[in-house]
């Protein structure tokens, strides 16, 4: 192997044992992982700390999550492989990526016009064609495309939003950080059953905002 490949292997190895490490335990999660490059998710002079287990700062001033988030998070959604599945809060296109491996569709939202046009440029270059991505307000869901089995919301609200509750399908799952302070929040499942909503608690976690309507472009 050349210096180069043999260098991305070790960092790859390494990413890996992180994710184990912190909790990421599921096979699919990890291959997932495994298969998507984070690299192409970060533009700019970060790029070269892709394999890091940090968030990095991203165009608009969001945050491409920490891997080991990303992973603990599509674990805890359990997704099947026919599931459709939103997820509010694009970002880097990164989480949306790992779940298109994961899932039949992926319908994902942000506020930011560029975020969504960036991240739809990287699924064109890694051909994940099952993912549309959608410039629009997440918290009111995607009502044309509903319900779903899965909702992942990777910003924070001080509650679940009511149309999330309401877009998921009876068995569904949603993962989403919820609570008051900007600093940090808790990680919740919330399970649709026949007759209401079973809530549990995961873990702290922190995430930038879910804001009201569409954002300016930066
Ligand atoms: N999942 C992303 C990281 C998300 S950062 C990744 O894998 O890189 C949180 C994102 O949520 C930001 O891009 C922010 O613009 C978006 N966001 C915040 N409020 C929103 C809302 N109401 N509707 C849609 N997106 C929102």
């Amino acid at each position: 192997m050349s210096d180069d490949a043999d260098d991305i292997a070790t960092r790859k190895m390494q990413f890996l044992y992180a994710l184990r490490s912190k909790g990421v335990t599921d096979n699919r999660v990890l291959t997932a992982m495994e298969k998507i490059d984070r690299g192409p998710f970060i533009r700019g002079h970060f790029s070269d700390r892709a394999y890091e287990d940090m968030p990095l700062p991203i165009a608009c001033g969001q945050t491409i999550s920490q891997p080991s988030v990303v992973g603990l998070m599509t674990q805890a959604l359990n997704v099947r492989p026919r599931d459709t599945v939103l997820e509010i809060g694009t970002g880097s296109g990164y989480q949306a990526a790992i779940l298109s491996l994961l899932a039949r569709r992926i319908y994902t939202v942000d506020r930011y016009r560029r975020l969504v046009r960036e991240a739809r440029d990287v699924f064109e270059t890694l051909d994940l064609p099952n993912i549309t991505a959608i410039t629009a307000d997440g918290s009111f869901g995607l009502p044309d495309q509903a319900p779903f089995d899965r909702i992942l919301v990777t910003a924070a609200a001080e509650d679940a939003p009511g149309p999330l509750l309401a877009q998921l399908k009876i068995g569904g799952i949603m993962v989403l950080p919820v609570g008051q302070s900007d600093t940090v929040q808790t990680l919740i499942r919330v399970v649709r059953t026949e007759d209401g909503y079973d809530y549990d608690e995961l873990r702290p976690v922190r995430f930038v905002p879910l804001l009201e309507g569409l954002g300016r472009d930066t």
